[in-house]
């Protein structure tokens, strides 16, 4: 498992905007911003891709989903609408070996999955 720029974030050795931490997860504002909100939902325990997470850790995604939609609620966008991703390897574009969901907010969204 490779040491990526999240595991720095969490470890605090590289600042980031953190919106909301708890013991499972961590969330902070993306720093190239896809849309007007843009949150990043991180679990603490380590997978690089959505691949390596096994049935039994199931609860590690749900606990990323379900904060995000907290958050959308806290922040009054929840029934707006939202969008949340997560990308898997190299066709969904993925930088970061470190799965992460994005919440993505504010805006209408549009149409999503076509190629590049
Ligand atoms: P991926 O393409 O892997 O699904 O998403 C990785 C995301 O991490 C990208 O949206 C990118 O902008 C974001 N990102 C990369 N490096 C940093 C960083 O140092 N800080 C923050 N806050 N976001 C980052």
């Amino acid at each position: 498992m490779p040491d990526t720029i999240f595991h720095k974030i969490l470890r605090r050795e590289v600042p980031a905007d953190i919106v909301y931490e708890d013991e499972h997860l961590i969330a902070f504002r993306d720093i190239a911003p896809q849309a007007p909100v843009h949150v990043l939902f991180v679990p603490k325990r380590d997978y690089a891709t959505l691949n390596d997470v096994p049935e039994e850790d199931a609860v590690v995604i749900g606990r990323l989903a379900t904060a995000a939609a907290r958050y959308a609620k806290a922040r009054g966008f929840a029934e707006s609408g939202y969008r949340i991703v997560m990308n898997c390897n190299h066709d969904a574009g993925q930088t970061v070996f470190q799965i992460h969901l994005h919440l993505l907010a504010g805006a209408h969204l549009g149409r999503f999955g076509t190629p590049a």
